[in-house]
């Protein structure tokens, strides 16, 4: 199945945006953006008791799906290879939004939330994920890093979750006050938040002062305006 014959994002009846319907997004293509753009999700998973948890990941899109790896010993994560329902979310936290109301105070936003069940990579499948998911994160470092051994291999569950389901929601925009409250005399308006990688520190075990390589020291973060 191509994406284009994918349901489109918040079309199934679970996701389908209700609150602040006005904020959601129906092109996949958005959605991808906003998954290419992150770092992490957070996926819930519920152990034997029911219990749940929501476990932040590095993860990374991979055409209609996203990966993302954890141990073999994980009681969570061997309830996600086992088929267990779950929800993904990722969020792009770009500005505080100060009304005059606190009720009306808001945050800018970018989110994606993905419903499915996840399955496990093996083989060629499991190293193109693991390749995948560190390019995504360290741009650059695969050609240049150890690659997994057999142990790591062996210690690493990969899984994959499917875009089918999923939907898209994003917040932006000036405050909206009340008619009401627009004439106090207060400051309204939005401060953005950007993500901005630093200077790179060496590691104080290096052998020799190698160079910063220069890949990263392209690193950017997107600017979302
Ligand atoms: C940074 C941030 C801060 C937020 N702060 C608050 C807060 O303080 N209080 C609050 O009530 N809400 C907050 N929200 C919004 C919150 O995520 C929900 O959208 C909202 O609570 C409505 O939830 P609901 O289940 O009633 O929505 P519904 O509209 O009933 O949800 C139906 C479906 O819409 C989709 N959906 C809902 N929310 C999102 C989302 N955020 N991203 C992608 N798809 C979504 C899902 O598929 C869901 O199943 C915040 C969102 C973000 C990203």
């Amino acid at each position: 199945m191509t994406s284009s014959q994918l349901p489109a994002p918040g079309s199934t009846d679970r996701t389908t945006v209700r609150r602040l319907a006005e904020k959601t997004v129906t092109d996949r293509a958005t959605g991808y953006a906003i998954l290419d753009a992150g770092f992490v999700a957070h996926v819930s998973v519920a152990d034997a008791s029911g219990q749940p948890y929501v476990v932040p990941v590095g993860y990374a899109r991979d055409g209609d799906r996203v990966l993302f790896h954890g141990s073999t010993g994980s009681r969570l994560f061997r309830g996600l290879a086992d088929g267990q329902a779950t929800c993904l979310t990722v969020t792009l936290l770009d500005g505080m939004v100060l009304a005059r109301s606190t009720f009306e105070s808001s945050m800018q936003y970018r989110g994606v939330m993905v419903l499915g069940t996840c399955h496990v990579l093996e083989g060629a499948e499991k190293d193109h994920a693991l390749e995948v998911i560190t390019e995504h994160l360290l741009p650059g470092r695969w050609s240049e890093a150890r690659h997994p051994n057999k142990k790591e291999l062996a210690a690493t569950l990969v899984l994959a979750l499917n875009l089918t389901e999923m939907s898209v929601k994003v917040a932006d925009g000036p405050p909206e006050d009340e008619d009401d409250d627009i004439r106090r005399p207060i400051w309204a308006g939005v401060v953005p938040l950007r993500e901005a990688f630093g200077e790179p520190i060496d590691a104080p075990d290096l052998v020799e002062p190698y160079p910063v390589p220069g890949y990263v020291k392209k690193w950017r973060r997107p600017d979302p305006s």
